[in-house]
């Protein structure tokens, strides 16, 4: 059993939808489960639903539930001929259960709201896929990732409840088992539901996480990830024209690159596939015959410097009111307060009787932690910053990075160097 999972870009246009059946047809004599992303940019358009909706802009909402609705029925048209009027049956329904909810007025929580519209992008993805895949031949059967993935209710970061989920997907692989051998179980990532038959998300590309899952449950021999990029990069390359394709990386490497903001692959995927060994392929979907980079516990030894730019970054300074030492009692509760606020700094530098902290410019974040901070320290905020991360630097590299840049803090450890600078 393998998973496979081929993120929005790959599904964005017909012919990318004709390509994922190509890619497909390559892989017959196997077993696979694949999971697919919502197409293109329906999660952020979605999300502008979820947020007219809230405001309490109904007209405004199902307008722009419209437009997705149509951009859907024109794909499922070009794809389908024999299979449309089922196809399209079962889009309605999906359309139909969002509609009706956007007609209500909010009473719950807004995160609640935007996995129950949001979660809608993969159901109508994997539907119309499903549906064209088996007009092709390709047969495979579609299952609603709600039945399986069972989370508890921290919408739009919803916790996986591993017992229940397992249990499911052991009942998938015996029914599936019994099936032709060649079958493809075809499923969403990044949604699941409660035990209320609540949706959920998992995060924002969360499909990775979904599919990571999956092979974890499976025991499956391996994941793979079909991008549109040849495979993971040492840096971005439209930033950087010369940086490099890893072919091989370990997975503690991924998880480090991952935490530094490399938004090479949603940073939950990895342990699962850790804890079992199984081995994660990242592969360019516009050309299968490319090798990709593979991802697995096998240690890798020099490795080329890996650069990770994380921009709006905020700076957060904090000074002892009473110029006594910054010492374990102030940072334990400072610690409280990012527990609390659900803040993960991505840099931390302590001073005698300050303290500074680098964090993703969130507004509300920054001012919730600016007012609980206010009550043992002065504070002070400064916005636009950006955060340069290199794993395996050298110094030469880290010059010619930062000549021109105004820098605001630097850390170094032997492996890798922070700087942030405006
Ligand atoms: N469609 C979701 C997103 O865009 C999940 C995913 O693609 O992984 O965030
Ligand atoms: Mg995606």
């Amino acid at each position: 059993m393998k998973v496979f999972k081929f993120g929005g870009a790959s599904v964005n246009t017909v012919e990318r939808i004709q390509h994922v059946k190509n890619i497909l047809s390559l892989y017959k004599d196997e077993k696979l489960v694949v999971i697919i992303s919502a197409m293109g940019k329906t999660t952020n358009a979605l999300e502008k639903v979820a947020e007219a909706f809230y405001a309490g802009n109904k007209e405004e909402a199902l307008q722009l539930f419209g437009v997705i609705k149509n951009q859907h029925l024109t794909t499922a048209k070009y794809l389908l001929v024999t299979h449309y009027n089922a196809c399209f049956e079962q889009l309605n329904n999906f359309f139909t259960e969002a509609e009706w909810l956007l007609h209500d007025k909010p009473v719950r929580e807004y995160d609640y709201y935007y996995d129950q519209i949001v979660c809608v992008g993969e159901l109508l993805s994997t539907c119309i896929v499903s549906y064209y895949l088996n007009e092709e031949g390709i047969r495979n059967k579609w299952i609603d990732v709600r039945d399986i993935i069972r989370t508890d209710d921290n919408f739009r970061d919803a916790n996986i409840d591993w017992d229940y989920t397992g249990k499911k997907v052991e009942e998938l692989s015996t029914v599936n088992g019994q099936q032709t051998t060649g079958n493809i179980l075809l499923t969403q990532g990044f949604i699941g539901s409660t035990d209320e038959n609540e949706s959920t998300t998992l995060g924002r590309e969360g499909s990775d996480y979904t599919a990571a899952v999956f092979a974890n449950l499976l025991n499956a021999e391996s994941q793979t990830i079909w991008k549109d990029v040849e495979g993971v990069m040492s840096a971005d390359p439209k930033q950087f024209p010369d940086a490099q394709l890893m072919p091989e990386l370990s997975f503690d490497e991924v998880i480090e690159m991952a935490y530094y903001g490399a938004q090479v692959i949603h940073p939950k995927t990895i342990k699962p596939l850790q804890n079992k060994g199984i081995p994660l392929h990242v592969k360019c979907f516009l050309d299968p015959s490319l090798p990709g980079t593979i991802i697995s516990k096998k240690q890798i030894k020099h490795l080329p410097p890996v650069v990770i730019i994380k921009e709006k970054q905020a700076l957060i300074h904090l000074h002892s009111q009473d110029f006594s030492f910054v010492g374990e009692k102030p940072m334990s509760e400072l610690y409280k307060m990012l527990g609390e606020l659900n803040i993960k700094p991505n840099l931390i530098q302590t001073g005698a009787i300050s303290l500074q902290l680098c964090l993703d410019d969130r507004a509300e974040k920054i001012e919730q932690l600016a007012a609980a901070a206010s009550k043992i320290f002065d504070v002070q905020v400064e916005k636009d910053l950006s955060l340069l991360t290199i794993r395996h630097f050298n110094n030469e590299l880290l010059t010619k990075i930062t000549y021109d840049k105004q820098v605001i803090l630097e850390q170094k450890t032997t492996e890798t160097v922070q700087v942030l600078y405006r």
